[in-house]
């Protein structure tokens, strides 16, 4: 073929994409007034891209900012649904007309697959369902899917400032992703996950049927806490165990750079941290910054240049944590436990819970709960993964990680170890999809800062440099496990078109839910064996 015919061809195939396209998403909203059971009010809740709010709608809940540029796949549509048959008719309707469906709660998801993918499809953004009601009489709340922490916490306060909900630290995290893939905040070693304290759930299944505990039954219900519900259904919400918190709760931060003993007393944690009392969790965040090596002043992890030529890079260490109960108990364990850090009482802060809830997401203690209802947060664009640690790494792998870290600038990279043991340990391994319980010592969080853009050399750098660190960590985690909250595309993917094998899927599946990926492949396979509910990591029906 000569090259203008070739040339031809290829705008020939190019138009008619763009006229199928289009005519499946005039098909596709045609559909949405048609079949649904009030065409006004769905009518108010859909944007095209030709409508002026489509881009503030779309990116209001992007916390990826790596799936914020011109490159990343668009919604044909966005349905911003305010009533549960909405949601039937957007269902009804995408697989009438074979256009995928990604659903959105908070937006968190960190390869964006909860609003991008490259095939046609809709954005159905649960933002709407955000109501609360809290029971605290009886000890539970009924959550909307759309909800945020911030949203759940604050309602729950209204009530009651002993009791709480056992999720996660960042309140702009939606609910829905958040419990469907576990869910751990600060009183996991206490209570377990958010998962774990889910009681019931109602859900819109692929044939637009409306199911809650019962009528789902025990294997779906089991599923979709832990198991990404994402593959399952949209949920609508969820009935949620509250529990019991001290009226006054203590928070407390203490700093060390490496030049002062950081890699012993990070070493030393590693076995401590997971047999502290269930009240007490400590986390380490590690980052890189700037020191003066003339003066020993250390710069924050936010400077990201250095000011004088003495400036040089090192660690800091912040051992960070929360304890139920007073800080004087708090102080006297730390000393019993862990007199090495040197924990006083000036490094605490007596405060409610719903005030730890404030400082943990970056507010002040003194700051109106009301902050928390504000759904939008600080964004940048990045890579993470995630690693399950099973037996404390030795001092001169953890000095091979610090130099790892030290080839990154400050600001651009984070390692954050979230303590285990407690409740977590408790708790069987196939109770639910999460498996990571037993034996596990630590969660590990790595974090690079990206440009945002996939042909930007630096972010081919920074790819590469959170590759070789999660390879080399990889000795000391169980089977190189990982958080499906924290999920990660280099894994493994679903094919784009056609089915995909349980070989393939395992490569990913087996990492984030151990032996229960083979149960969650049963449920999947019995209640959407057609796989209308997929995106990249979904978990696939078994082949007949
Ligand atoms: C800044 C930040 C802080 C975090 N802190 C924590 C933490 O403390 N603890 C923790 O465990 N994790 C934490 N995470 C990870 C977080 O739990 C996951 O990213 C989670 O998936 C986010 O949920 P979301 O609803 O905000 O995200 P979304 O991107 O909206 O959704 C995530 C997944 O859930 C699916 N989903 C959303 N709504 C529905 C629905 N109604 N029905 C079916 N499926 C749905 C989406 O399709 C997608 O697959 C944090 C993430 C970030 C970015």
């Amino acid at each position: 073929m000569n090259t203008s015919s070739f040339l031809q061809l290829l705008f020939l195939t190019i138009s008619l994409a763009s006229v199928l396209s289009s005519d499946s998403h005039q098909h596709f909203i045609h559909c949405l007034t048609r079949f649904s059971p009030n065409p006004n009010s769905i009518s108010q809740v859909i944007y095209t891209p030709q409508n002026l709010s489509y881009d503030s709608v779309l990116k209001f809940s992007i916390h990826n900012l790596r799936f914020a540029s011109s490159a990343t796949p668009k919604p044909l549509v966005i349905v911003t649904p305010r009533q549960e048959s909405q949601v039937q008719t957007v269902i009804y309707c995408a697989k009438k007309h074979d256009i995928r469906m990604r659903i959105r709660g908070g937006g968190h998801d960190y390869e964006g697959l909860s609003y991008a993918t490259k095939a046609p499809f809709v954005l159905l953004d649960m933002k709407y369902f955000s109501a609360v009601s809290v029971d605290h009489l009886a000890a539970t709340a009924w959550v909307q899917s759309g909800a945020t922490l911030g949203e759940l916490y604050y309602s729950i306060a209204q009530k009651s400032d002993t009791l709480a909900f056992p999720g996660g630290i960042w309140c702009t995290v939606g609910v829905t992703g958040l419990i469907s893939g576990g869910g751990y905040g600060t009183l996991r070693r206490k209570y377990g996950l958010a998962a774990d304290n889910v009681m019931d759930a109602r859900l819109i299944d692929a044939n637009g049927r409306i199911l809650d505990r019962k009528s789902m039954g025990e294997d779906l219900f089991w599923a979709i806490r832990g198991g990404g519900a994402s593959s399952f259904g949209v949920i609508l919400s969820w009935k949620v165990k509250l529990v019991k918190v001290p009226r006054i709760v203590t928070g407390f931060r203490v700093y060390r750079t490496l030049e002062q003993n950081g890699t012993e007393l990070v070493h030393k944690w590693q076995t401590i941290a997971p047999r502290l009392p269930k009240e007490a969790e400590l986390r380490l965040l590690i980052n890189v910054i700037w020191t003066n090596k003339t003066n020993g002043q250390i710069k924050t992890p936010q400077d990201a240049e250095p000011i004088s030529g003495a400036d040089e890079k090192t660690l800091r260490f912040e051992f960070v944590g929360s304890f139920l109960g007073p800080a004087e108990e708090f102080v006297l364990l730390m000393k019993e436990k862990f007199p090495e850090l040197g924990v006083v009482k000036e490094d605490c802060l007596e405060v409610t819970y719903i005030q730890m809830a404030l400082i943990f997401s970056l507010f002040k203690a003194q700051d109106s709960p009301t902050l928390l209802l504000n759904r939008t947060s600080y964004t940048i664009p990045f890579k993470a993964k995630s690693s399950f640690v099973n037996k404390p790494i030795p001092i001169e792998r953890l000095e091979g990680i610090w130099k790892h870290l030290l080839k990154q600038r400050p600001t651009m990279t984070n390692l954050m170890l979230t303590s285990y043991g407690g409740r977590m340990e408790e708790i069987s391994e196939s109770a639910i999809p999460f498996p990571h319980r037993a034996g596990t010592l630590y969660m590990m969080y790595m974090r690079v800062t990206t440009m945002g853009q996939s042909t930007n050399p630096a972010d081919a750098n920074a790819m590469e440099w959170i590759r070789s660190l999660y390879e080399y960590v990889a000795p000391f985690t169980a089977n190189q496990s990982a958080y499906l909250n924290y999920n990660d595309l280099d894994l493994g993917v679903n094919n784009e078109y056609g089915p995909t094998s349980y070989e393939q899927a395992s490569a990913w599946g087996k990492k984030y839910f151990k032996k229960n990926f083979d149960r969650l492949v049963r449920v999947k396979s019995v209640v959407d064996p057609s796989n209308f509910f997929r995106h990249e990591q979904s978990i696939p029906p078994a082949r007949p």
